[in-house]
């Protein structure tokens, strides 16, 4: 009795000493992709970050990273898909400030930002820039506001859904400005973008990032920046930053980060982690962030604990300013 009960628990035991390892070596086997959920659409500023770090971590992984655009709900139903996923280490959320901005802003937010998510680290860093229709009458910022207030009441302005980073941003404007205007939501801001262009909307905050090629073509108007320094890339030289068109408090900077779902095996978390920490140290992922006025991050925040912890700052940081202005949605 003794002999059998304790052959059953070696043998349990054997093939569990087997199993783990093997979950941790074989990671990412070869042809498996691993798959970047980005809860906006395709073609917006989330998007070509993940894409951009999707080439680089696959070069080091050695297998395809794929993306899928789960929009909708501010970004809300992407990160509940990956807080929900299988936790192998296939299914990532690339996420931005609102992984920050969502717990304070929707009511009934269907996952917890502390407890259903492993961090993998930030990647970059950059601010919106204030853009309008390209018909829009005012050519810089002190034009712009005698515009708006000379017609409260029929201004549109753009954004991802409450609780994303341009709606944020359009939210912080219009205190600014004390002019309310009307907000339309999209499934993130490159269709918001496409109806910018075409002169749907008036007004609309975006990453510098997309916004860059579109003021090159004049596509768009660009009217300021929203962290304190002027951008480097040539396209931004003469776009001022909020703070020196006389918003002395108007900061905005929008970060990325990479996230797995809770009970993703450690050694597959310090794979992911690994690579990550090369790409932000590729040369080629470096220039293409660089090029649309973002800077990639190499600090702390690379580690899980470091964007553990900026993240929770960042939820404290911006939960009084949510709530001061009262925007909320279900
Ligand atoms: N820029 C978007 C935001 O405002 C999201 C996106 O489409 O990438 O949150």
């Amino acid at each position: 009795m003794f002999t059998k009960r304790f052959t059953l628990l070696a043998t349990a035991a054997a093939a569990l000493c087997v199993a783990l390892p093997a979950t941790a070596q074989d990671y990412p086997v070869a042809n498996k992709p691993i798959t970047f959920v980005v809860p906006f659409a395709a073609g917006g500023p989330t998007d070509k970050a993940a894409r951009d770090l999707a080439v680089s971590m696959g070069k080091t992984l050695g297998t395809s990273v794929v993306i899928e655009n789960a929009a909708g709900a501010s970004g809300s139903i992407g990160a509940n898909k990956v807080a929900k996923a299988n936790p192998d280490g296939y299914t990532l959320l690339f996420f931005h400030i609102g992984q920050a901005t969502l717990p304070t802003m929707l009511r009934n937010i269907p996952y917890k930002v502390e407890s259903d998510f492993e961090h993998l680290g930030i990647v970059s860093e950059n601010p919106m820039a204030v853009l309008a229709r390209p018909t829009l009458p005012a050519n810089n910022m002190a034009e712009l506001v005698k515009w708006a207030n000379d017609n409260k009441g029929k201004i549109n302005i753009g954004n991802a859904g409450i609780g994303s980073a341009s709606h944020l941003c359009g939210m912080l404007f219009q205190s600014a400005l004390k002019v309310d205007m009307t907000t339309v939501p999209y499934r993130g801001t490159a269709p918001a973008m496409t109806d910018l262009i075409g002169g749907q909307i008036d007004l609309m905050c975006d990453q510098s990032t997309v916004a860059a090629p579109q003021l090159e073509g004049k596509k768009v108007k660009g009217y300021a920046v929203t962290t304190p320094k002027r951008l480097a890339p040539a396209v931004f030289k003469d776009i001022p930053s909020m703070q020196e068109t006389g918003f002395k408090d108007f900061a905005v900077t929008i970060w990325q980060g990479l996230y797995a779902p809770k009970g993703t095996p450690a050694p597959v978390l310090k794979k992911l982690n690994d690579a990550l920490k090369l790409a932000v140290r590729d040369p080629d992922f470096i220039n293409k962030q660089e090029a649309g006025g973002a800077i990639v991050v190499n600090d702390a925040r690379t580690d899980p604990a470091g964007h553990r912890a900026f993240v929770a700052a960042e939820i404290a940081k911006w939960a009084p300013v949510i709530k001061a202005a009262g925007v909320y949605a279900d």
